[in-house]
């Protein structure tokens, strides 16, 4: 009770970052997992989390898709999903091995940087991909051109890789990261490499952008910010590394019920976003539970309207 006291006794506002939650990507890959549900019945597989976010996997595994690490947990014949965080080309060849039926939910603009990747590799670059190591989404490009594909996670790393021929040297950028970190890290690599291409245009997707754009804006005139969002969401990370330097403090919370009332005691105005993969549901709940402690004014700050759609694979559109 003291907690709760503590926690509501200041707190006026609440500022919601606009956008925030669910991208274009993310409608698309669970929309193919829920109409091959439809389509097909349970159960479908799915290779990987279908996006990175608890409730939604829960959610989907509670309708029948079964969620797994390997295609070796796949049965024989079981109609299998691909992740939106997309697969490298060794998953595609083993799954055909197999003869499984795929339907493959990677978001175009994952499948967009791994045709970047193929064609700067092609031409006999060294491709340096900025990005964090061990996500999905990296390995995935990786993949594309083992041996000529080369990680660099952070700027220190930009300073050591080794490159075959320093005249020939590219780069890529995983789409979820934060936009002022790879920006430091392609100018330490243009420092050594005079000659680094790029990509033609940002592979940090428009998604990530808006919703950091957001953030850095509610983070300004905010004592606290609350971001939604699963622990192994790249992206959600990123909304709480942005917004600390923006200023706030920040906390990434799968949901409502994670949220240490400590951390609001003494806060009049408690910034809220949530992550890409993570559905507008749970922003509602901690409207609600803000509100309940005395919140009275909830505002909406849009710095950017969004009217991105993608649409499904061949194999589950509406006939
Ligand atoms: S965050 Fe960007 S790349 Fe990832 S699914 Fe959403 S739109 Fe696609």
């Amino acid at each position: 009770m003291t907690e709760w006291a503590d926690a509501g006794s200041g707190l006026r506002r609440v500022l919601l970052a606009s956008p925030r939650s669910f991208c274009a990507g993310v409608e698309r890959a669970i929309a193919v997992v829920e109409q091959a549900l439809r389509h097909h019945g349970p159960p479908v597989y799915v290779r990987k989390q279908i996006v990175h976010n608890a409730r939604v996997v829960a959610d989907l595994r509670a309708r029948g898709a079964v969620f797994v690490d390997d295609l070796d947990e796949v049965p024989d014949g079981a109609l299998t999903v691909f992740s939106a965080h997309g697969v490298a080309p060794a998953v595609r060849r083993q799954a055909a091995d197999r003869g499984l039926p795929v339907i493959d939910a990677t978001c175009p603009l994952v499948t967009k940087v791994h045709a970047e990747a193929r064609r700067f590799a092609g031409r006999g670059d060294t491709v340096l991909l900025i990005g964090h190591p061990g996500h999905e989404e990296t390995d995935g490009t990786l993949g594309e051109a083992p041996g000529r594909i080369r990680l660099v996670s952070d700027p220190a790393a930009a300073e050591t890789v080794r490159v075959d021929d320093p005249a020939r040297v590219s780069y890529l950028v995983q789409t979820t990261l934060a936009t002022d970190e790879a920006a430091g890290v392609v100018e330490a690599l243009r420092r050594r490499f005079p000659g680094l291409a790029g990509p033609g245009s940002d592979d940090i997707c428009y998604a990530t952008t808006n919703r950091q754009r957001a953030v850095t804006e509610v983070a300004g005139r905010s004592d606290v910010v609350l971001v939604l969002g699963s622990d192994n969401s790249s992206n959600s990370r990123r909304l709480v590394e942005v917004a600390e330097r923006a200023g706030a403090r920040a906390y990434l919370v799968d949901d409502v019920s994670r949220v240490d009332l400590r951390w609001l005691a003494g806060a009049a105005t408690v910034g809220v976003s949530a992550g890409a993969s993570a559905p507008p549901a749970l922003v509602d709940e901690v409207v609600a539970a803000l509100t309940a402690l005395g919140a009275r004014e909830v505002s909406e700050h849009t710095t950017t309207v969004e009217d991105v759609s993608f649409t499904l694979p061949k194999e589950v559109r509406q006939p």
